[in-house]
């Protein structure tokens, strides 16, 4: 028998193998990842250990030797170029085919690109990967000033970063604030504010029409004539899935791999799990989101594993996502959209917003209130009962309304 092979061998692949040994699969186990390192955790690439706190290896999401101790194959710089659906095969760069019996589409995102002249000189970065943060790492050495493009989670960690070295850093951001797709307006006015004490410079509402320089990036060109100079210049502008497998294979994508709340595609031998699947979600009224966090990942992972060892359930788990930036946590549970409501309750440190869609709570925002975000994970669990009245009030303990 072919097993479980996945292609992609980041934060949601390896979680997938992982829990289907747990749960006693003993068939073979491959994971195909085009990467050369052993399957590594993101995050700290635009955190730890961008600031030299942690090193490679421990980056890695387990040592060399639960593989062999697990059987489970991974494959480092193996591509996957296609599928062979008839045949039960994918087919790899190097020519090798490989047969399954249950296919695993988990093969993350990349990064957009900047759409502007000088956006390929040296001296301009963009952050997904190790090999991205070793680039990023070398050319900080050297660095006086920085120009970061995108006021998204990564731009704003690594604007924190070079800040906390003394660099000078101006963030460029087309929305009329940061995270602007991600968080209410007030948790925005928080980290503006608090980037803002740290030195950290903000260009709203600008359009970045060109990267000027000499062989290498000087300047960043808005629309509007200003020149920023910078002798390192960081994109952040999103990222867009990598579902041009799935696409050529036939299955249906739209902003994501479509899979089902069994986390299925349209071909029952296919799955996709983690930053490339978009999968209805309770939490957005059964609209299918693709959701871009380590929390989906894994719980994306271990739902598949149970499917494939015969428990099926649907996925259902609470979304939830933490930013660390300067010296500041943010934490989100729950899924918000930009129109939803917002009731700030007064704390006296950090922050903690609610956001509510027709009444009902969507999600919350706090920030350094790790005890707050983890009863607000409870709450939504739970069905998300809780009125604007209740939130508003601090003496309404939230732990105590999340049992
Ligand atoms: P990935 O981890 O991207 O893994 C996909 C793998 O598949 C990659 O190795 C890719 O190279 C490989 N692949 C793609 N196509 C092929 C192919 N055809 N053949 C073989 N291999 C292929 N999330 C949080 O919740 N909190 C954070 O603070 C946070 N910080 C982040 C900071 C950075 C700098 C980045 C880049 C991401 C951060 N994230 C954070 C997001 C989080 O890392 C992702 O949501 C998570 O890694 C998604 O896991 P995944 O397995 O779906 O994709």
């Amino acid at each position: 028998t072919a097993g479980v092979v996945v292609v992609g061998a980041g934060q949601a692949g390896l979680q997938l193998a992982a829990s289907l040994r747990e749960a006693g699969y003993a068939d073979p186990i491959t994971l195909l990842g085009d990467e050369v390192d052993l399957p590594y955790q993101r995050p700290p690439l635009s955190k730890a250990y961008l600031a030299d706190k942690i090193t490679a290896a421990g980056l890695e999401l387990r040592p060399a030797a639960y593989f062999s101790e697990y059987r489970i194959a991974h494959r480092a710089c193996m591509r996957v170029t296609g599928i062979d659906r008839p045949g039960r095969r994918v087919l790899c760069a190097n020519g090798e085919a490989l047969a399954y019996d249950h296919l695993v589409l988990a093969t993350g995102a990349r990064n957009r690109a900047l759409p502007v002249p000088g956006a390929e000189l040296a001296g301009v970065y963009q952050l997904r990967g190790r090999a991205d943060a070793d680039r990023l790492k070398a050319a900080l050495v050297a660095a006086r000033s920085v120009a970061i493009v995108g006021a998204g989670f990564i731009g704003l960690e690594f604007a924190g970063i070079c800040a906390a070295r003394g660099l000078a850093v101006t963030v460029i951001e087309a929305a009329e604030r940061p995270m602007a797709r991600s968080v209410s307006a007030e948790t925005a006015a928080f980290f503006t504010r608090a980037h803002g004490e740290a030195g950290i410079q903000f260009l709203f509402g600008a359009g970045v029409v060109a990267i000027e320089g000499e062989g290498k990036a000087e300047a960043v060109r808005l629309r509007d004539g200003t020149r920023v100079a910078a002798d390192l210049v960081l994109v952040g502008i999103g990222v867009v899935p990598n579902q041009e497998l799935a696409e050529a294979a036939g299955l249906s994508v739209d902003g994501g791999i479509r899979v089902d709340t069994f986390l299925a595609t349209d071909d029952p031998a296919i799955s996709a799990i983690g930053d490339c699947a978009r999968a209805p979600s309770r939490f957005a009224d059964g609209a299918q989101v693709r959701i871009e966090s380590v929390q989906n990942a894994l719980d994306q992972g271990r739902c598949l594993a149970a499917r494939l060892t015969g428990r099926p359930a649907v996925f259902d788990a609470v979304p939830w996502f933490w930013s660390d930036q300067g010296p500041h946590k943010l934490q989100i549970a729950g899924l918000s959209t930009p129109g939803d409501a917002s009731v700030a309750r007064p704390v006296p440190a950090g922050a903690c917003v609610f956001r509510f869609r027709d009444d009902r709570l969507s999600a919350v925002e706090t920030v350094d209130r790790p005890g707050d975000h983890m009863a607000a994970r409870r709450i939504l669990a739970q069905g998300g009962g809780l009125t604007p009245a209740e939130a508003a009030d601090p003496a309404r303990d939230l732990k105590a309304l999340a049992t």
